[in-house]
């Protein structure tokens, strides 16, 4: 899994492009959503969710995405959680301060958003998650809170 991630930000480009495509198909997708009724939905987006982005990101369903502003890395697997950068304890030789076998999630979120057309997104702060979203569908929230609100963010 940890292969495939690398892939992903390696790749980040095409993965942000990708993001972009779906990213509109959602938006014109959320009024229908809505109208289909959030719980319904709720589970088999979710586990779809989970199986395309666990084999893709290692992505641990926190319930609200933030791959688009980290260089299409997820930040979860930051040992420590880390959602606004990396701790003070990167190793010299750039890996984890707790697994000395990984490297900081932060390095490979910043090299990913380097390759990436929005990759100045990795600037934005990210709100504190909340943990009763955990497990639930971010695609899904996502859409219905810009159908709610009617706009489209980059
Ligand atoms: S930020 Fe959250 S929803 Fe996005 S890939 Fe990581 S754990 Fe999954």
């Amino acid at each position: 899994m940890r292969a495939l991630r690398r892939l992903a930000t390696r790749h980040a480009g095409p993965f942000e492009r990708l993001y972009l495509v779906c990213d509109r198909l959602a938006l014109a997708l959320a009024p229908l959503l809505v109208k289909a009724g959030l719980e319904r939905l709720e589970r088999p987006a979710a586990v779809l969710e989970s199986w395309t982005k666990g084999a893709l990101f290692d992505c641990n369903m926190c319930g609200r995405c933030v791959l688009a502003a980290t260089g299409m890395t997820c930040p979860m697997n930051c040992p420590k959680g880390l959602r606004n950068g990396p701790c003070g304890g990167v190793r010299a030789n750039g890996n984890c301060e707790i697994e000395a076998a990984l490297r900081c999630v932060w390095l490979e979120a910043w090299e990913g958003a380097g390759r990436m057309r929005h990759g100045g997104r990795i600037g934005e702060l990210q709100a504190p998650l909340d943990h009763r979203l955990k497990g639930s569908s971010a695609w899904l929230r996502r859409m219905v809170e810009r159908a709610r609100l009617g706009s489209a963010p980059p």
